[in-house]
């Protein structure tokens, strides 16, 4: 599949986002905190599947 600049910046900026929380989830396993990060995570990805998707379906490039 081919795709655009735009879909290369949002994937990288949830990327970086999530990569970001789990390495906090990893530093701080067994807390509240850690648990609140993996939850973030999780969202984080899901925002992006979401967003990627929606992209796809109204960008000429992707699509
Ligand atoms: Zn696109």
């Amino acid at each position: 599949m081919k795709t655009c600049e735009k879909f290369a910046r949002i994937q990288a900026q949830y990327t970086r986002e999530t990569t970001y929380l789990l390495n906090h989830a990893t530093s701080r396993r067994g807390t509240r905190a850690a648990n609140l990060s993996a939850g973030l995570a999780r969202a984080s990805r899901n925002s992006m599947a979401k967003s990627l998707s929606t992209h796809v379906s109204n960008c000429l490039i992707c699509g």
